[in-house]
């Protein structure tokens, strides 16, 4: 998607850092806007609705997971694609970063290729299919052209890849998926994302769909994968 209005908030206190993420963006035809913490952030993002934000994990304020959390808690800013940039590489960092609704995770320093190659993705996966039609399972409604998730009329909140997750796991149900598989249908461009980025993503997308009981459509086949079983 090289789209001159497609605009990305990037939440960097580091100058040097934000001016080499805002070139690559220009260049590859992105339109970046800035705020170097996590307050300004949040007015701009109130003010107006980027498409993806880059987001530091250490801020001068506020943690940047913590504005993550914030973000998908709210209706507004539920969908928001969020990319964590951090300088910590620990296992444990990742999960949190992920735990909080983070769609994607990149390490200090990067190569502004990788960065880009995420930024693509992401957009791509979180941009609506909106030709396709709703599909509904054992009381579970999922919606492309509105971009909502129900489990017995009650909203389902899902970050973009855990929803992109669900509809191609609905599309193809009763089928044993492996996590290639996954990663082929759901990720698209995955050549930076490692396989257990999936089992991080399931287990948000059954967290999610806990409240209503229907996790339990979303079986784990031990050794194969994952699959969406029919109620
Ligand atoms: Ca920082």
């Amino acid at each position: 998607m090289r789209d001159v209005n497609t605009t990305i908030l990037v939440v960097e206190d580091e100058p040097a850092i934000r001016e080499l993420i805002g070139v690559n963006l220009r260049h590859a035809g992105y339109e970046p806007v800035f705020a170097g913490d996590a307050a300004s952030a949040r007015r701009q993002i109130d003010a107006t609705l980027p498409d993806l934000v880059l987001l530091d994990w250490m801020l001068p304020d506020a943690p940047g997971i913590e504005l993550a959390r914030r973000l998908r808690a709210e209706a507004r800013t539920r969908g928001l694609p969020i990319i964590m940039l951090t300088a910590r590489a620990q296992e444990a960092d990742r999960l949190s970063g992920f735990e909080v609704g983070a769609d994607d995770y990149v390490t200090k320093p990067f190569s502004p290729r990788e960065l880009l190659a995420r930024v693509k993705a992401l957009l791509r996966r979180a941009s609506p299919a909106s030709t396709e039609d709703a599909v509904e399972i054992g009381g579970l409604r999922l919606d492309p052209k509105t971009y909502r998730v129900a489990g017995d009329g009650q909203v389902v909140n899902l970050s973009p890849t855990e929803f992109k997750l669900l509809h191609f796991m609905m599309k193809h149900p009763d089928r044993v998926h492996s996590r290639a598989r996954l990663l082929d249908g759901v990720w698209g461009d995955h050549v930076f994302i490692e396989e257990r980025t999936v089992d991080v993503h399931i287990r948000r997308l059954r967290l999610a769909l806990q409240p209503t009981g229907h996790d339990r459509l979303v079986e784990t086949v031990r050794g194969g994968g994952y699959r969406f079983v029919p109620a």
